[in-house]
C-alpha cells in the first residue's frame, strides 16, 4: 500500500464546495475519496445516480499528477469534459472522433500539466504509441468507469477492458486505481478486484436500494395500449421507454408521435447528428418521452426522469436495474415498469445464439437471461429481489407491484407436486415446454415420439393450458423449487426445496386473481 506522505492544502470538502457547489458528500463518497488519496486501489460500487464521478474527480483535483479516466462511453466524453470545463476543471479527452492534430494538442497539454483529467477509451491503452507518451506523464490515478465490463460474468463484457489487467501494471508512475460500477454481483465484484489488483478490503459498496423508485411488473396486457395510456396520464413528466430492438423502438416512437406526444427515438442506427439532437431535446425538456434501445442512457445525467418503461425485458437483471435506475435521480418518486411477455426472453435468447461469444461467455449470457425470468416471476418484493441478487439485503419496499398486490394467497402445493413429479418422471432431462405439454396431455409430435404419453403424469393437469403451466413452472423456478443448472440447455431439475415439497414437508402458495362470479361462493363457479 502506498501512503501519500504530504498533506493537501485543500480538503475534499473544500473541493466539493468550491467546484461543485455541494455541501455534503453522499454515502460512500468520502470513504472512497479518502482511500484513493491514501493510494489504495479501490472498487466503488454505487447505484446509478449515486455520484460515482465525484469519487475520482475530487481526488483528481487534489493529486499532483494526471487522472486518466477509462470509459467506454465515447459518445459522451465530450459532454462530460465540457461540463467539467464549465465548472473550471481542466479536463480533456482523446477518442477516435479526433484527428491526429487534436490528439497531439491534448497530449501536449497533459505533458505541460495543463490537464487534471484525461478521458480515454480502453482501446487507446492497447496502442503502443499512446503508451509511450503516457510513460512520460505523471499519472497519479486511473479511474476505470463501468468497471463491470472487465468481467465475463458481467452483463456488458468488453474484450478491450480485459487487457487493462496486463497494461495498467506497466505504467511507470504506478498510479492508484479506482474502479467504479453501478452493477456488480458478488462474483463480478471479485472478478474486478482480482483483475485490477484491488484488495478485497478496499471494496466500498453503498446501498443498492432506491427507496424512491416503485418497481412494477406488468404481464398479459396489450403493451402499446398500456404505453399510450401511461404516457397520456404522465404528459408533463419526462420518461424513457426502452425497447430491445431498433425496429421496436421506431414502432413505439411513431405510435407516440402519431398520437400527438412530444416523443423521439434513440438507437445506434441513427446518425450522430440525429442522436445528438434527440438526446439534447430530451435533456433540455423539449421532449417528454424518448424511446430507445440500450444505446441510450449510459452516463446521461438527467435528474428529473419520472418513469422508465421497458416495453421488452432486457437480457439481464443487471442491465434492467441500471436502465431502471435512470429514473428519479433527483430523489423524488419515480416508477420503473417492466411490460413483460414470454417472447421478450426469446428475443434475448436469439441475440445470445447469434452472438460471437465463446461457450463460457454464452453460458453467462443465458444465466443472465434466467435472472430476468426469475425477476418477472417472483411474487416477493421486487426491489428486495434485485438488491439480494446483488448480494445485499433490505426490508420489503412496500411500493412495488408485488408489495402492493392485494390478491389472495392460494395454496398450490398439490399442483406443484404434480409438476415436480412430472419433472422427476421425465428424469430431469427436459425443458419447460415439454414438461408443460406432458402435464397438459398434449398430443404434440415430440411428446408422442418420445413415448411421454405413457408416463403416469401425462395429462394430470389437463384442465389447464400449456402456456399457463409454463407460467407456473417459471414461478416455481423463480421461487427456487426448480432450477436450470445448465443455462445453455435449460432442462428442469428439482432443488432441495422442491424435493421437500414432493416429500410433503412444506407447502407452496401463490397469489392469484380472485375469480369474479355471480354465485355466492366463488368456489362454485
Ligand atoms: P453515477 O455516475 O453514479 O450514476 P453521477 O456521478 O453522474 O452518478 O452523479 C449523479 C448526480 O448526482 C449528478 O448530478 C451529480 O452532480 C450529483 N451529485 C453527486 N454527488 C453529489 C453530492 N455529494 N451532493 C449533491 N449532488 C451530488
Amino acid at each position: 500500500m502506498k501512503v501519500l506522505e504530504r498533506s493537501f492544502v485543500l480538503t475534499p470538502q473544500d473541493i466539493l464546495e468550491k467546484y461543485y457547489g455541494y455541501t455534503e458528500f453522499r454515502p460512500g463518497q468520502k470513504k472512497i475519496i479518502d482511500q484513493v488519496l491514501h493510494g489504495q486501489n479501490t472498487l466503488a460500487i454505487m447505484p446509478t445516480g449515486g455520484g460515482k464521478s465525484l469519487c475520482y474527480q475530487v481526488p483528481a483535483l487534489l493529486l499532483d499528477g494526471l487522472t486518466l479516466v477509462v470509459s467506454p462511453l465515447i459518445s459522451l466524453m465530450k459532454d462530460q469534459v465540457d461540463s467539467l470545463q464549465d465548472s473550471g476543471i481542466k479536463a480533456g479527452f482523446i477518442n477516435s472522433s479526433q484527428d491526429w492534430n487534436e490528439t497531439r494538442q491534448i497530449l501536449t497539454a497533459a505533458t505541460n500539466k495543463q490537464l487534471k483529467l484525461l478521458y480515454i477509451a480502453p482501446e487507446r491503452l492497447e496502442q503502443s504509441g499512446f503508451m509511450n507518451q503516457l510513460q512520460r506523464l505523471n499519472v497519479s490515478l486511473i479511474a476505470i468507469d463501468e468497471a463491470h465490463c472487465i468481467s465475463q460474468w458481467g452483463h456488458d463484457f468488453r474484450k478491450s477492458y480485459l487487457s487493462l489487467s496486463s497494461i495498467l501494471p506497466q505504467i511507470k508512475s504506478q498510479p492508484t486505481i479506482i474502479a467504479l460500477t453501478a452493477t456488480a454481483t458478488t462474483q463480478v465484484a471479485q472478478d474486478i478486484m482480482v483483475r485490477l489488483n484491488i484488495p478485497t478490503d478496499n471494496e466500498v459498496k453503498t446501498g443498492f436500494a432506491r427507496p424512491n423508485l416503485a418497481f412494477k411488473v406488468v404481464k398479459g396486457q396489450n403493451k402499446n395500449d398500456y404505453i399510450l395510456r401511461y404516457v397520456k396520464a404522465n404528459q408533463n413528466s419526462a420518461g424513457i421507454i426502452y425497447a430491445a430492438t431498433r425496429k421496436k423502438a421506431e414502432q413505439i416512437g411513431s405510435m407516440l408521435k402519431k398520437a400527438g406526444f412530444k416523443a423521439a427515438v434513440y438507437h445506434a442506427g441513427l446518425t450522430e447528428a440525429v442522436k445528438k439532437k434527440n438526446q439534447e431535446d430530451f435533456l433540455f425538456d423539449r421532449l417528454s418521452v424518448i424511446v430507445a434501445t440500450n444505446a441510450f442512457g449510459m452516463g446521461i445525467d438527467k435528474s428529473n426522469v419520472r418513469y422508465i418503461i421497458h416495453a421488452q425485458a432486457p437480457g439481464s437483471l443487471e442491465a434492467y436495474y441500471q436502465e431502471a435506475g435512470r429514473a428519479g435521480r433527483d430523489g423524488a418518486n419515480a416508477e420503473a415498469i417492466l411490460l413483460y411477455s414470454a417472447q421478450d426472453m426469446q428475443i434475448q435468447r436469439l441475440f445470445a445464439e447469434n452472438s460471437d461469444a465463446d461457450d463460457k461467455h454464452k453460458e453467462v449470457i443465458y444465466l443472465n437471461i434466467q435472472s430476468m425470468v426469475n425477476y418477472v416471476n417472483t411474487q416477493n418484493c421486487l426491489q428486495q429481489f434485485i438488491v439480494r441478487y446483488f448480494g445485499q439485503d433490505m426490508d420489503e419496499c412496500n411500493t412495488c407491484s408485488n408489495c402492493t398486490d392485494d390478491r389472495q394467497e392460494t395454496d398450490i402445493t398439490v399442483t406443484t407436486q404434480k409438476i415436480l413429479s412430472c419433472v422427476m418422471r421425465m428424469h430431469q432431462r427436459y425443458g419447460k415446454k415439454l414438461v408443460a405439454q406432458v402435464l397438459a396431455g398434449s398430443k404434440a409430435k415430440r411428446v408422442l415420439e418420445l413415448g411421454l404419453n405413457d408416463l403416469s403424469t401425462y395429462g394430470i393437469m389437463r384442465q389447464q393450458k400449456t402456456a399457463q403451466i409454463e407460467e407456473l413452472i417459471d414461478y416455481l423456478t423463480a421461487s427456487d423449487y426448480l432450477t436450470l443448472p445448465d443455462p445453455q440447455y435449460p432442462t428442469l431439475h428439482l432443488t432441495e426445496l422442491g424435493a421437500q415439497i414432493l416429500r410433503g414437508q412444506n407447502t407452496v402458495t401463490r397469489k392469484v386473481a380472485l375469480i369474479k362470479s355471480n354465485s355466492a361462493n366463488p368456489e362454485d363457479s
